[in-house]
């Protein structure tokens, strides 16, 4: 049976989003949304879409609102009525959150918490510099340059690993800028209607899933989902 939990798991680039996206939903079985790998799917199907996005993500930038909210929308369109989901790296600028907020109405499904992962900035470009996806599965590696083996494979599925274009260098400092100046604020629209709560991302990652798992409120038996 699916988990019915309606949550929005924000943070800055490299605070471990899809990491913890990923443990959320195998343990409270939710559906994971997540714009970037949308996205990087239309790019390897070599759609429109994804060739007019990868303009925007290879800089750091944000892909216009217009070519987001109808790809994610439609995503949780697609979701069974009673079907919880986390949405990971959406809703980034007030215009998504707001359209969000009017798509989850009409279904009356709002959603049940915002969840802010938190990473001081010096810790965020250490982590992007170092960080390798997994081709086949997605699963998110961090590499010192000591662990780099040739190629560099999953440990979860053997694929191959690849560095972003945007976890270069130049494109990271950008998309921390862009974090700060369009993604903060819309934090803001979650903490005046409450829904807002914040976990640090420092630390193991199943320390951190602990965090989430204590701030969601279902540590005690019986109230996953
Ligand atoms: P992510 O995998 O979440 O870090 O996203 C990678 C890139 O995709 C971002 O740097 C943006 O260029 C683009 N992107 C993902 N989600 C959104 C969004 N909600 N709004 C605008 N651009 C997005």
């Amino acid at each position: 049976m699916s988990g019915s939990l309606r949550l929005a798991l924000f943070g800055p680039p490299g605070a471990g989003k899809g990491t913890q996206a990923q443990l959320l939903k195998d343990k409270l079985n939710l559906a994971h949304i997540s714009s970037g790998d949308l996205f990087r799917h239309h790019l390897g199907e070599g759609t429109e879409l994804g060739t007019r996005a990868s303009e925007f993500m290879n800089k750091g930038l944000l892909v216009p609102d217009g070519l987001v909210i109808g790809m994610v929308l439609g995503e949780v369109a697609g979701l069974g009525q009673d079907s919880g989901f986390i949405l990971d790296g959406f809703p980034r600028t007030r215009e998504q959150a707001e359209a969000l907020d009017t798509a989850l109405k009409v279904r009356s499904q709002p959603l049940d918490l915002a969840l802010l992962v938190s990473v001081p900035e010096a810790e965020l470009v250490r982590r992007l510099g170092g960080r390798f996806i997994c081709r086949e599965c997605q699963a998110p590696h961090n590499l010192e340059e000591s662990q780099f083996t040739s190629p560099p494979r999953c440990e979860r599925c053997s694929g191959e690993l690849y560095q972003r274009d945007d976890d270069r260098p130049d494109a990271i400092q950008v998309r921390i800028g862009v974090y700060q100046k369009q993604t903060a604020p819309v934090l803001d629209f979650y903490r005046e209607r409450g829904l807002l709560k914040e976990i640090s991302g420092v630390g193991a990652v199943e320390e951190i899933n602990a965090r989430a798992i204590t701030v969601l409120g279902l540590d005690s038996p019986g109230q996953v989902g």
